[in-house]
């Protein structure tokens, strides 16, 4: 009785392990999701800035375009000037020339205040993409922090695995079934009693139970929660009286 309820304590030391270890590594997965996310985030951003800049500098050469063919017509224009014969298509044509130049004037206007915003849009995309670089290597960083913990978890887990098999070796196959089967549904399988109450679900035993635990060496099962149930005190005493 002795041996087995040694035998099961470090199995359940062993699976206590295992259980934090699958906690722990649980949420690497998440953690790396997040990471993706903040780094898609960053990039979204700067590739809206760059496609705001594309659309300015596709509007300014537009424009500027447009200018030059609308500066090469005054000019024609202004050659033609000079062949008018009378004075009435003549002012016609000035006056036409007038117009187009006053509206080239408000063209090179809008250029200037295209390329104002090119520029602006410029530094924010060396604002976004220096920011950018900044979470690529925060993202980089965690990311081989987090995959170097999940080599370690599996490591970890492998070496667990391995002193679970020793420590599960000595123990009937059908206490290991049954601790097996709580520990699925409980955790803690193997609990102490303490002042009468399974430390499991601390409901207070049945008298009789509680008595017969404390007599000998024994394990049970908790009436309420169905844990492996026994008093220290009796396997002590036992010892005890052994020696
Ligand atoms: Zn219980």
């Amino acid at each position: 009785m002795h041996d087995l309820l040694k035998a099961l304590t470090a199995l359940q030391r062993v699976d206590s392990e295992l259980d934090e270890l699958t906690r722990s590594s649980r949420e690497y997965p998440t953690m790396l999701a997040e990471l993706e996310a903040r780094l898609g985030a960053a990039r979204q951003s700067t590739d809206a800035i760059r496609q705001r800049l594309a659309d300015l500098e596709g509007q300014k050469r537009a424009l500027e375009e447009q200018l030059a063919a609308d500066r090469e017509k005054v000019k024609k224009w202004e050659a033609r000037l000079a062949e008018q014969r009378s004075a009435r298509e003549y002012s016609a044509l000035a006056r036409e020339i007038d117009i187009a130049k006053k509206q080239n004037e408000t063209a090179a206007e809008e250029i200037a205040e295209l390329a104002k915003q090119i520029r602006q849009a410029r530094e924010e995309l060396e604002a976004a993409e220096a920011a950018y670089a900044e979470v690529e290597n925060e993202v980089q960083a965690d990311r081989a922090r987090i995959e170097a913990a999940l080599g370690e978890t599996s490591q970890k887990q492998a070496e667990l695995n391995e002193r679970r098999k020793e420590a599960a070796a000595s123990i009937p196959p059908q206490m290991l079934r049954r601790y097996d089967l709580i520990h699925e549904r409980r955790g803690n399988a193997l609990v102490p009693v303490l002042n009468g109450a399974c430390t499991g679900c601390h409901m207070s035993l049945p008298p009789q139970l509680h008595n017969l635990l404390r007599s000998r060496p024994r394990l049970d099962t908790c009436p309420s929660c169905g844990r492996l149930i026994y008093v220290p005190s009796a396997f002590e005493e036992q010892v005890e009286g052994q020696v």
